[in-house]
């Protein structure tokens, strides 16, 4: 039987994946392509909206550039996987339900969750009131909106890192009228070689970000943001990228997490207190022998494709494999017509090597793209999607090859 010919088999083993980003989809699409040739899986997806949410474009979004319209539903076509339009209200982790929207209850075998991250406004009063955030495409136009409508004006960029710089350079290349400042503790491209994080600085000087490193903010006002040691600086709008946190929803499931609330993995992607459930991306804390992983796509997709590979080796009765990845680049956009691309270790320190100018922009543009049509040809081809860098000597540990 396939995984479409089961759908009402109350026998079917359920594995329900929450969420259609990056790294659900990826689980998703892979499981779905895999499970074919199992008797009787059904793969259920739950995201809050049908279109396909490309998150590393929202600092694009937010400058009145239109979201393209890439369908879940549409892409899931053929796959035998069941698409539910929904928000994820709570989940019971020893009944292995799913509440959505408050009023329907999922019930699965096996969990994968991969609901994200948002910006961490708790971080510190006021942010979560008065700051704008790019952690929705509804957040992002929210600013777009705030964006077109000032004439003149100040737009607080606050935290430099990826996020902080791209959106910067977005705002001050489209809005050369408008004042940028970011904000942050540290350099801009402080993970950057010197070359890199030189080329970055010159095109946020070009144009015109006034950068001021070493501050800390303390408060959003509903017109200023004050840093510590009592200065204001007085903004029209605020751009909240400092930090990312994760739903409640896990840690309220009686799920181990860490201190940001992401669910704690074992070697496998399995939640350590719950096998049962798998995390992946930005949700999940995934340690390698480097470090625990930090939120990008780049790394999510391969948790979403690992933790398939697993749940696939699971139904045929094996043992799962530890999951290995080591960061390959940082790619860094500074408006449409500039970027910066720093190779790394796979320990995400830097190499030599990076690309500027034309070359980045191509690259980064390649880089953000990928995923909708690794999707799709994940969906003929599954082994074409499990490919990614395993980090070599950085991720082995005594036992492994
Ligand atoms: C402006 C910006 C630029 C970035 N650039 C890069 C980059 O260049 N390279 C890189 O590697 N990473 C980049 N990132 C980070 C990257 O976008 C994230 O790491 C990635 O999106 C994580 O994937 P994910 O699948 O875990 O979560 P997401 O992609 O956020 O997907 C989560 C999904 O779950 C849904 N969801 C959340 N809560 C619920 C709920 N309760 N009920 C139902 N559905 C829900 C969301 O709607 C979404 O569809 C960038 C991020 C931003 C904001």
């Amino acid at each position: 039987m396939s995984a479409s010919e089961s759908t009402s088999t109350a026998t079917a083993h359920q594995v329900l994946v929450l969420g259609a980003g990056y790294a659900g989809m990826a689980a998703a699409v892979q499981l779905a392509a895999r499970a074919k040739r199992h008797e009787s899986v059904q793969v259920t997806v739950v995201n809050a909206h049908e279109r396909f949410t490309e998150r590393m474009r929202l600092h694009m979004t937010a400058t009145a550039r239109r979201p393209a319209e890439l369908s879940v539903p549409e892409l899931l076509q053929g796959t035998g996987v069941r698409f539910l339009r929904g928000w994820v209200t709570a989940v019971d982790a020893e009944a292995k339900t799913v509440r959505i929207d408050d009023d329907r209850v999922l019930h699965y075998d096996t969990l994968v969750y991969g609901l994200g991250s948002v910006a961490d406004t708790s971080a510190v009063p006021g942010a979560e009131e008065h700051a704008y955030t790019l952690s929705s495409v509804q957040d992002a136009e929210l600013l777009a909106d705030r964006l077109a409508r000032l004439d003149t004006g100040t737009v607080v960029v606050a935290g430099s890192g990826l996020t902080g710089i791209e959106s910067a350079a977005e705002i001050a290349e489209r809005y050369p009228r408008l004042r940028v400042e970011l904000l942050g503790r540290q350099e801009p491209g402080t993970a950057m070689n010197r070359r890199a994080r030189a080329y970055l600085r010159a095109a946020l000087d070009r144009l015109g970000v006034r950068v001021r490193t070493g501050v800390e903010i303390v408060k959003v006002l509903p017109d200023a943001v004050e840093l510590a040691g009592g200065e204001t600086i007085a903004a029209d709008a605020v751009l909240w990228t400092s930090g990312t946190r994760v739903a409640p929803l896990a840690a309220a499931a009686g799920l181990a997490v860490d201190e940001h609330g992401r669910i704690l993995t074992d070697a496998a992607l399995r939640s350590v207190s719950h096998p049962d459930v798998y995390a992946v991306g930005d949700a999940a804390a995934v340690r390698q022998s480097y470090g625990v992983m930090h939120g990008t796509c780049q790394g999510g997709m391969p948790t979403g494709v690992h933790a398939a590979l697993s749940i696939d080796r699971m139904l045929r009765g094996r043992q799962p494999k530890p999951f290995r990845f080591g960061y390959y680049h940082t790619p860094v956009s500074l408006g449409r017509g500039d970027a910066v691309v720093q190779f790394t270790r796979p320990d995400g320190s830097p190499r030599r090597i990076c690309l500027t100018a034309g070359m980045a922009v191509r690259y980064k543009e390649t880089v953000t793209a990928s995923p909708w049509p690794t999707y799709g040809r994940m969906k003929k081809m599954p082994a074409s999607g499990a490919f990614w860098p395993r980090g070599g000597r950085f991720t082995r540990v005594r036992g492994t090859k």
